[in-house]
């Protein structure tokens, strides 16, 4: 096998010529799959289901202090979710919040709220002429969206196998006031994969803003969701904060969304007392409360740390091998190539792919003709746009084994079509 790059014109178009009869032949068959989704599988779902049935009589509705879940009243988490999520972010109680279902209404919330009431006290963000937050890329398109929806100016930062680029990172939030926040998947990063590495957390933690209204947004969205028996560690950027008298400076986030129920779990936020209060004040007006028989059962159901570890060794047993299906493929069919580079993850739930420069949107293109719907190309970049048309982000959580091994089969074809058609120009 040769590396295309090494190929003539002529040995390409001849290897182009058979790809397109095995990409039309796959095209005839009416496929219908979807490996867009960064969605738990219905087996995955059906782990949590005695959860639903935890809940009987009446004794059983009560938090540990004799306090009645079916009833209004705590606003910010029963004291036993607090200990179980702290447990999880490596915090204290004290520092936990535990919300709604969605972590993600959490960080829109957040922003929202600095822009109508500012962050601990400083001025409201829509009160000033221009607010700016970096963006580590590829990452997560719905932190984007609500940059955009607020009109927020976002600025890429590359990202590399240790995290994003620190130089860049602290030169910027120093000597700019008008950056308030920075979004950053540390643990599995959606779609990288990649942990960030200790140095990355602590030179984090060390950041000197210039904004004192300035968040880390540090969304572990997959803190326990490791795929191997070598689970990668992350630094507990609280901790490093407060080393550097910094403990104000982020707000973390998490929920069971890919736990228990998505959409149907519970989130949590991680912070400063000082923080929290400020939150309160406002969350106070917002809701009389978050749905603690959820909470309750999430409780009573994995008891502590330990059983949501339990709990995430038989996902592991699920996704495992359909991860593996989407690198043996790559490893089998374009490694040798030399045509695109990729991470194998130690968790989460994204193979992050990257093909030669601008041949992305040509790639899901042929995808989608053919039946294989992927995520938008450029979706991993601020404003949907990918400099370099490169980054497509494949999601093997949901299919299944199957469905997967014929999208990888047809998804292999389109990248080599894509690529020998950039080459052929
Ligand atoms: N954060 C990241 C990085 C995600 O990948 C996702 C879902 O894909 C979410 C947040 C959404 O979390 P939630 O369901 O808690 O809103």
């Amino acid at each position: 096998m040769k590396n295309y790059q090494s190929m003539s014109k002529e040995e390409l178009q001849s290897e182009y010529d058979i790809l397109l009869s095995k990409y039309n032949e796959m095209k005839q068959q009416g496929l219908s799959l979807d490996m867009s989704r960064g969605k738990p599988a219905p087996e995955q779902l059906d782990l949590a289901m005695p959860m639903l049935d935890i809940l009987t009589g009446n004794e059983m509705m009560n938090t540990e202090n004799g306090f009645d879940t079916r009833n209004y009243g705590i606003l910010d988490g029963i004291p036993e979710a607090k200990k179980l999520f702290a447990d999880m972010l490596e915090l204290k109680p004290e520092n936990i919040l535990v919300g709604g279902n969605s972590s993600l209404n959490m960080m829109y919330d957040s922003v929202a709220r600095s822009m109508s009431f500012g962050v601990m006290g400083s001025t409201p963000w829509n009160k000033l002429e221009k607010v700016k937050f970096l963006c580590p890329v590829p990452g997560y398109d719905r932190h984007f969206a609500i940059c955009e929806l607020f009109g927020i100016e976002m600025i890429n930062i590359p990202m590399d196998n240790k995290g994003p680029n620190m130089d860049m990172v602290e030169e910027l939030v120093a000597n700019d006031d008008s950056i308030k926040g920075i979004w950053c998947v540390p643990k599995y990063s959606n779609p990288s994969g990649i942990t960030y590495s200790a140095e990355v957390v602590k030179r984090f933690g060390a950041l000197k803003p210039k904004a004192n209204d300035f968040r880390i947004y540090w969304d572990n969205a997959y803190v326990v969701h490791d795929l191997t028996e070598t689970p990668d560690e992350l630094v507990n950027i609280y901790e490093e904060c407060k080393k550097n008298s910094n403990e104000d400076m982020v707000f973390e986030f998490a929920s069971t969304s890919k736990i228990s129920f998505s959409g149907a779990g519970i989130a949590v936020m991680g912070a400063s007392v000082d923080n929290l209060n400020f939150i309160r004040k406002h969350l106070t007006i917002q809701t009389i409360g978050f749905d603690k028989m959820n909470q309750l059962r999430h409780v009573k159901y994995y008891k502590d740390i330990n059983g949501i570890k339990e709990h995430m060794k038989k996902h592991k047993e699920i996704i495992a091998p359909k991860f593996d299906a989407v690198i043996n493929a790559l490893n089998t069919n374009i490694a040798p190539y030399g045509i695109a580079t990729y991470e194998t993850p130690n968790g989460g739930y994204f193979i992050s792919f990257n093909t030669m420069s601008g041949c992305a949107k040509r790639v899901g293109q042929l995808c989608k003709d053919a039946g294989l719907v992927m995520t938008p190309s450029g979706a991993t970049f601020p404003y949907g746009n990918d400099p370099d048309d490169s980054n497509i982000r494949i999601a093997p959580t949901y299919p299944s084994i199957e469905e997967l091994n014929t999208a990888m089969e047809l998804f292999c074809y389109c990248v080599k079509i894509a690529t020998i058609e950039k080459l052929l120009k």
